[in-house]
């Protein structure tokens, strides 16, 4: 195959045609064959908590959520995402008209830009992005706007006056995604208040990716768009089991927002993949109600695994940005004389054998990327011990 039909005609379409395949699969491939330590892919190497396993063996066994579970989602985990948002953020969804089930954030993400992006309109987004919404804003046929985050002595921050900037008359939406992956940094509340009244001003819808909202760190917080003045009916607030529980292979995410937001949403969803993960929604429905000793224990723990990668990474060389939020570490090589992370990135695992990320990959900018690389901490203790040593071989 060719990848071209006898009228030569490309198979792939056009709005597909850029993406190829991510960069995960080239660096787990590159991994196995390497014997490398992967800390490339952002999934952790054990599962969440037993009696959240169970209660998905027990949905199984009893019969629930064995065949398609309702379109929105079954009314124990709406209940229980509602529930979650009023105790956390004193937001208040109806479990029936604003709370909608998607099979992960992923696919909320895809079907919230399907269902609200006409064809030219304008999405801006964070630079740099999670992969997947490139080729979702494409597959919607929107134009993507990025406005990179800067790094600074404390991380990377968000311009505002190029945020500013970057809105148009046709822009329609603004994506949204803290904390950030891949960079860590958290927003503000001055920098959300900021963006909260930018988008009134302009009406502009936003749709904001908070998968990672209960890992924060150091006294930071997480606070949900959807909160500030006159937000609560442009937003789409998305949220996600696989990484809050470290069962990312269930795929449970959600949607919140107002009702005539939910329905749109669930108007691309339920062609998308109408339903999924149903025993595993009881099984989340049960998460979400964890004491809130569970949620401080996961951050505890995640700190620790942060502070052991950081410092190894630091004894190594590397200039690290240590992150204020999500699992994942970004650092810049030009202390160790790199400056190209793809190059860097496709040695390292026969220089040390280890597997990292180079984050030009999330750029459309991919000058400002490349010489910032990624590493996920969200790995035992023993690996991310065994992973520092293999880099302190860097430093010679
Ligand atoms: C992992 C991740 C997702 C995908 O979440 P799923 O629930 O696994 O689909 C979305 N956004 C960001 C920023 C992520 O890191």
């Amino acid at each position: 195959m060719t990848g071209m039909t006898s009228s030569a005609r490309p198979l792939l379409n056009r709005r597909l045609a850029a993406f190829g395949t991510t960069i995960f699969a080239e660096m787990s491939a590159l991994a196995v064959a390497t014997g490398s330590i992967n800390l490339g892919q952002g999934f952790p190497d054990t599962d969440g908590p037993e009696e959240i396993r169970e209660a998905a063996v027990r949905a199984l066994r009893d019969g629930r959520g064995n065949q398609y579970p309702p379109g929105p989602g079954v009314p124990e985990l709406r209940t229980a995402i509602a529930a979650h948002q009023l105790r956390r953020y004193d937001l208040s969804y109806d479990p029936d008209t604003e709370v909608l089930v998607t099979a992960g954030a992923t696919e909320a993400i895809a079907a919230a830009l399907l269902a609200l992006v006409e064809p030219g309109d304008e999405v801006v987004a964070l630079e740099p992005y999670y992969d997947s919404y490139a080729a979702s804003i494409a597959m919607a046929g929107g134009t993507r706007v990025p406005v990179t985050l800067r790094p600074q002595e404390d991380g990377f921050r968000l311009d505002l006056d190029e945020l500013r900037a970057a809105v148009t008359d046709r822009t329609r939406l603004l994506l949204v995604n803290t904390p950030h992956n891949p960079t860590g940094t958290v927003l503000t509340r001055a920098e959300l208040a900021a963006v909260a009244e930018l988008a009134v001003e302009r009406d502009l819808l936003v749709v904001t990716d908070e998968v990672y909202e209960h890992l924060v760190f150091d006294g930071a917080e997480h606070l949900p768009l959807a909160a500030f003045p006159g937000m609560r009916e442009r937003t789409v607030g998305i949220g996600s089991a696989g990484k809050t529980f470290s069962f990312t292979g269930w795929k449970v995410g959600w949607v919140t927002g107002a009702p005539a937001l939910v329905a749109a949403v669930r108007s691309a969803k339920q062609f998308l993949t109408y339903v999924a993960s149903g025993p595993f929604q009881y099984a989340v429905a049960e998460a979400l109600r964890l004491p809130d000793s569970y949620f401080a224990d996961f951050r505890a723990d995640m700190r620790a695994k942060r502070d052991l990668l950081a410092g190894g990474l630091e004894r190594a060389g590397f200039k690290v940005f240590r992150p204020a939020g999500t699992y994942f570490i970004t650092t810049d090589i030009r202390p160790l004389g790199e400056k190209d992370g793809f190059a860097f990135c496709r040695a390292l695992p026969e220089r040390c054998g280890v597997v990292a990320i180079p984050n030009a990959v999330f750029y459309d900018h991919r000058e400002q990327g490349a010489p910032f690389v990624r590493f996920a901490f969200c790995k035992r203790t023993e690996v991310l011990e065994e992973a520092a040593a293999r880099l302190r071989t860097l430093a010679g």
